[in-house]
């Protein structure tokens, strides 16, 4: 897949070097909301959120973007800095460079998981952060939380050259899209695969191939999308997650996810190879 790289510009670091009061790269979020220059959707370049009158809830740093430090940041005030917006990082894909797009992907990655972790799920005692690697450790009992990520496979499915596609029964998406679903703990990536198509459309598969993959930062996902062919069975939708799923040609296929997703990415895939001109 052409994925730009998350590393072309950017650096993972633990900690920033000591006298670094050089402007850093802030992504500062509200709830899933990332803040921007209203005029050309940039992120702020500051020594320090002072500046536009900000104090961050949480400031975690992330390692250097194009040489300068760069840090996630959440605020929760409604206070809006003059001439900047708080706007959803999908709908900021097409406004934003895809290496910002990126970054901020794990930044709100890293600001949930920050978040959620600020007492040992095993003791109850507060955690602290560790310098050697994004970690939480709990000095009471020892526990170590790492970011957390959860796995989803998709699959494009192919029959006689046909694409199947489902029709989910709930959330926010409600068109055709590809059989989708979480990795299960104990299984791997193709069993995942497998147990997906035969819960949501009842087939048998084979030839499951890998396909590329995507971090999915809403809220914390990584998908990894695999092509596959149909082995037998008929289709039978369960009626709850799926109401309907059938095979579309090349030139019937229904309206495209966004070219955000690995989703069209795996369509796109399917019709670059089962066009018939
Ligand atoms: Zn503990």
């Amino acid at each position: 897949m052409p994925q730009p790289h998350i590393y072309q510009h950017y650096q993972i670091e633990n900690r920033p070097e000591h006298d670094d009061s050089s402007p850093a790269y802030w992504f500062v979020f509200n709830s899933s909301q990332l803040l921007v220059n209203e005029k050309n959707s940039e992120i702020p370049f500051l020594e320090d959120l002072n500046e536009l009158k900000l104090t961050p809830l949480r400031k975690i740093y992330l390692g250097k973007l194009h040489g300068h430090p760069s840090y996630a940041a959440e605020v929760d005030s409604d206070q809006t800095p003059q001439g900047m917006i708080f706007q959803d990082l999908r709908e900021l894909y097409p406004l934003i460079s895809h290496e910002i797009y990126l970054v901020a992907g794990r930044a709100i990655q890293i600001i949930n998981w920050d978040k959620n972790h600020q007492y040992c799920g095993k003791c109850g005692s507060p955690t602290k952060t560790m310098d050697t690697e994004m970690a939480k450790i709990c000095p009471q009992c020892g526990l170590i939380n790492h970011t957390r990520i959860s796995p989803a496979v998709i699959t494009a499915i192919v029959k006689d050259g046909k694409l199947l596609m489902a029709k989910h029964n709930y959330g926010h998406y409600r068109k055709y899209g590809l059989i989708a679903g979480f990795v299960e703990a104990g299984e791997t990536l193709e069993e995942a695969v497998q147990r997906e198509t035969m819960e949501e459309v009842g087939l048998q598969i084979k030839n499951i191939q890998y396909f590329g993959s995507q971090p999915w930062p809403y809220p914390n996902s990584l998908m990894l999308g695999f092509t596959a062919e149909y082995e037998s069975g008929e289709i039978k939708v369960d009626g709850q997650e799926i109401s309907h799923a059938r095979w579309f040609g090349v030139d019937d296929l229904p309206e495209l996810p966004s070219n955000i997703s690995i989703s069209r990415e795996l369509i796109e895939w399917y019709m670059e190879n089962y066009s018939q001109d």
